[in-house]
């Protein structure tokens, strides 16, 4: 391997500080890492200098159960030593367990079926793919500050502008609407060509922004007379994330498709595209779509323990008492604090100026991770196993913090 300057890389390059390391070894399209984590165990993380920090952000909503947790350990150690890939040649026994689970779940009614991948990119790119594969060259329905992920296709419905640029035009034709305004939506079906509308039943990037009840059961009637495939994409508020296992559940839909991933691999790399009825689930056929990695024995091995340890240590009663806990203490705990939104284990706390960005390193500064998902909300998606004591810690620090980086 030949460096910028020409010269052989050999072992002495491998020194220096992480930092100097990361700059050097790694595409730099995640700005400069905070830090170099080491090891974790429940919902505390510890760094190369052995500090320690209580994770609030949870490798952004996906460490469900914490680090390290006993029961995910033990079923991905297990299945890693007994058969870890085998291709989509062959099925195996997890695929199938996870398959079942996932439908039952979801309360998929008969003919649904499950399509297994790695990521939530992956998981939206077959839902695109699957709409336009029904209504081939039609159009697709996102709404304002959608976040779909970071592939052509899921790039296309993601409502970013420099997330989508330099890489336009759109592998896909899309149209965004404003979120909670169903005349907009339904101006754009009426125009006709549309072969598909997407929504986050929580806007997870956008700042924690739940869609109302009935707006997503407007979104379903509309798209159901129009005979428009509705997509919902959980890949971030699904998986018991709002203490339910699904937040569209709220509204009492059924959407024609909903994609997975984040929680459901509680770490290990897993996306799934549900497809409901029949109908649905018939529009790919034999050949129309693929993937090596996706649906592998190990991966699904790790999202059956984690689907089993929130049924086995009842979880999503967990997840809602801890929400209720914190959104109600700390929309009270400083007059900086405007709104907190959603629930569960899924909050946005809305600031009243931008300071959400100081606020995550003086928060980091004192032994909390969380993040900035815009410059004046902080998001919350800690694992569903953090303790009273724990998310209390956090209320209870977090007003000297405000002061701190609002003198
Ligand atoms: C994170 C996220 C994605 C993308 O998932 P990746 O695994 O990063 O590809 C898609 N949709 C939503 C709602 C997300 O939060």
């Amino acid at each position: 391997m030949t460096t910028s300057e020409g010269m052989t890389m050999t072992d002495d390059q491998t020194t220096g500080t992480w930092r100097e390391r990361y700059r050097r070894d790694l595409l730099g399209v995640f700005g400069s890492p905070q830090l170099c984590l080491e090891r974790g165990h429940g919902c505390v993380v510890v760094d190369s200098d052995g500090k320690e920090y209580l994770d609030l952000l949870g490798g952004i909503a996906v460490n469900a159960l914490g680090y390290a947790h006993p029961a995910w350990v033990e079923a991905v150690s297990h299945q890693a030593a007994t058969l870890a890939h085998v291709s989509n040649f062959f099925t195996t026994g997890p695929q199938l367990d996870l398959a079942e689970k996932l439908l039952a779940l979801a309360k998929a009614p008969q003919g649904s079926a499950v399509f297994l991948s790695n990521s939530g990119a992956e998981a939206n790119e077959a839902a695109v793919k699957i709409c336009l594969a029904r209504d081939p060259g039609g159009r697709i329905i996102a709404l304002e500050h959608a976040f779909h992920g970071r592939t052509l296709g899921a790039l296309s419905v993601t409502h970013k502008i420099a997330y989508r640029q330099p890489f336009g035009p759109s592998a896909v034709d899309v149209t965004f609407v404003p979120a909670e305004d169903p005349d907009s939506l339904a101006a754009e079906l009426d125009k006709g060509d549309v072969a598909g509308v997407f929504v986050e039943p929580v806007q997870g990037e956008a700042g924690v922004v739940p869609l109302s009840v009935a707006y997503l059961q407007r979104v379903r009637e509309l798209t159901a007379s129009h005979d428009v495939l509705m997509v919902v994409d959980e890949v971030q508020c699904g998986m018991g994330r709002t203490g339910h296992w699904f937040a569209h559940h709220g509204a009492h839909i059924t959407p024609d498709i909903m994609t997975l991933a984040k929680a459901l691999g509680g770490g290990f790399p897993i996306g799934a595209t549900m497809t409901f009825g029949p109908d649905v689930s018939g529009i790919l056929s034999a050949g129309q779509h693929g993937t090596t990695f996706g649906g592998n024995p190990l991966a699904c091995a790790a999202a059956y323990s984690v689907i089993n340890t929130i049924e086995s240590e009842d979880l999503l009663a967990h997840v809602r008492q801890i929400g209720t806990l914190l959104s109600s203490t700390l929309r009270q705990c400083h007059p900086r604090i405007t709104e907190v939104r959603g629930s569960g284990a899924l909050l946005g706390v809305q600031f009243d100026s931008e300071i959400a960005a100081d606020l995550v390193v003086a928060a980091r500064d004192a032994g909390f991770i969380v993040n900035a998902a815009n410059p004046s909300t902080l998001r919350l998606a800690p694992p569903y196993i953090l303790t009273t004591e724990q998310a209390q810690s956090f209320v209870d620090a977090l007003p000297g913090l405000i002061d701190a980086v609002t003198v």
